[in-house]
């Protein structure tokens, strides 16, 4: 029996006239994700999508994993494509779709029918359909509100397709359809969450990533690779930006006072990310803030940190987020376990016993007189690193 996997596109429908900008991307980056599984074809109608594989060595357990991670789908099913005739679809149904209908206690059928040439219309066919399988399974009820199975039959231009229970899909909009934006990213926990809240609404991303060697070891940030190849898997690759962080950190620390370090630090990473997000033609600065978690995460602390941006708008997606729902996201997504390993960052290398939770711009601009900020940060980033990440 022919298999092909049929999705839904969800929040894409509602596009109007941008709708098929958004299916392209969307099908574009479909195909990145299984090109190594053999050929596929992808044909679009109406709201779905039908990923049918021409080569019989594509592996549809794999496309289907793959495509469970792909933002822009909002469901989808492994279906069985047979003939348009009553005879095959009637026995194909209670076949395919054996051992769900074994293990479930109430169903129903329902069916669609875009090919208005086929005899039956959809009540028809779903009393035919539904007749049969109550027939093979005696233990089955009916249920029309609320059953635990319901088998779809769909009778399109080529096939009719069958279809049990659909899975989730990963929701929001194909990445690309939004533009780009560069998550700033540490080993934590919190900005691989926000890279892939933001993924979810369409961006690419970039990653911009401080290195303080020695006080940071390359084993801290492999940790950042592997974070971001687990996020790519959903959002595609992506590439990341080694800015080297230790002259800064240490002029910081030699000349600024010591309550104003973690701010300090803060702004030069804002200013030497809206500079790189630029050239990489990114149109947003993302970061992993939420407020209140830390000291320098107060109100002000990010009207401060914030004050040394020009031109972006900086995306704080877990800013009313509480540390718990953080952590389930990053549970969802796969990078706890690599987050929670015990890898230092930059900005713990010179953290203050008594952080400033109320500063003010004037303190901070006052503090960086003691700095030739222009020079550090061009010296910083004549020294970048680029690496290319793939999920
Ligand atoms: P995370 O779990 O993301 O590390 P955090 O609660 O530890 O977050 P901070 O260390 O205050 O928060 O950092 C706040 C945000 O600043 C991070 O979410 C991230 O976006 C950015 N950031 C922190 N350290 C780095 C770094 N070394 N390189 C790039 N961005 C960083
Ligand atoms: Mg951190």
């Amino acid at each position: 029996m022919k298999e092909v996997i049929l999705l839904k596109n969800g929040e894409l429908a509602l596009k109007g006239l941008n709708r098929h900008t958004f299916e392209n991307q969307l099908i574009k980056n479909m195909k990145y994700r299984l090109h190594d599984l053999g050929k596929i074809r992808y044909v679009q109608s109406q709201s779905t999508i039908m990923v049918e594989p021409i080569d019989e060595r594509v592996d549809l357990d794999e496309a289907f994993r793959r495509l469970k991670l792909v933002f822009g789908i909002a469901a989808l099913s492994r279906c069985a494509a047979v003939e348009k005739n009553m005879d095959v679809i009637i026995p194909a149904a209670c076949e395919y779709l054996k051992e769900e209908l074994m293990f479930a206690k109430t169903f129903k059928v329902v069916a669609k029918r875009s090919d208005k040439r086929f005899p039956l219309n959809s009540p028809q066919i779903c009393m035919e359909v539904g007749g049969a399988i109550l027939d093979e399974n005696p233990h089955l009820t009916v249920d029309v509100h609320n059953p635990e199975l319901v088998v779809s039959v769909e009778i399109r231009d080529n096939y009719a397709y069958i279809h049990g229970n659909q899975t989730k899909g990963a929701g929001g909009m194909p990445v690309g359809t939004s533009g780009q934006a560069a998550i700033l990213i540490s080993g934590g926990i919190d900005s691989p969450v926000a890279a892939w809240m933001m993924a979810k609404r369409g961006l690419k991303l970039s990653a911009i990533h401080f290195a303080s060697p020695p006080y940071t070891s390359q084993r801290a940030e492999m940790k950042v690779h592997q974070l971001l190849k687990q996020v790519a898997k959903y959002s595609g690759d992506i590439n990341l930006c080694v800015v080297p962080f230790t002259h800064i950190q240490e002029e910081i620390k030699d000349n600024c006072p010591e309550d104003l370090f973690t701010l300090v630090m803060r702004r030069f990473m804002m200013r030497c990310s809206e500079r790189i997000a630029l050239d990489q033609g990114c149109s947003a600065l993302i970061t992993g803030e939420s407020v209140a978690q830390v000291a320098s995460q107060t109100m002000q602390a990010i009207r401060c940190t914030e004050a040394v941006v020009e031109d972006l708008p900086v995306f704080r997606p877990l800013i009313g987020m509480d540390k718990d729902e953080v952590i389930e996201i990053s549970r969802k997504i796969d990078t706890f376990d690599i987050s929670i390993q015990p890898y230092e960052d930059c900005c713990t290398v010179f953290t203050p016993k008594h952080p400033r939770t109320r500063p003010q711009v004037k303190a901070l601009e006052e503090a960086e007189t003691a700095l030739d900020v222009e020079g550090l940060i061009d010296e910083a980033l004549s020294n970048l690193r680029f690496v290319s990440i793939s999920g």
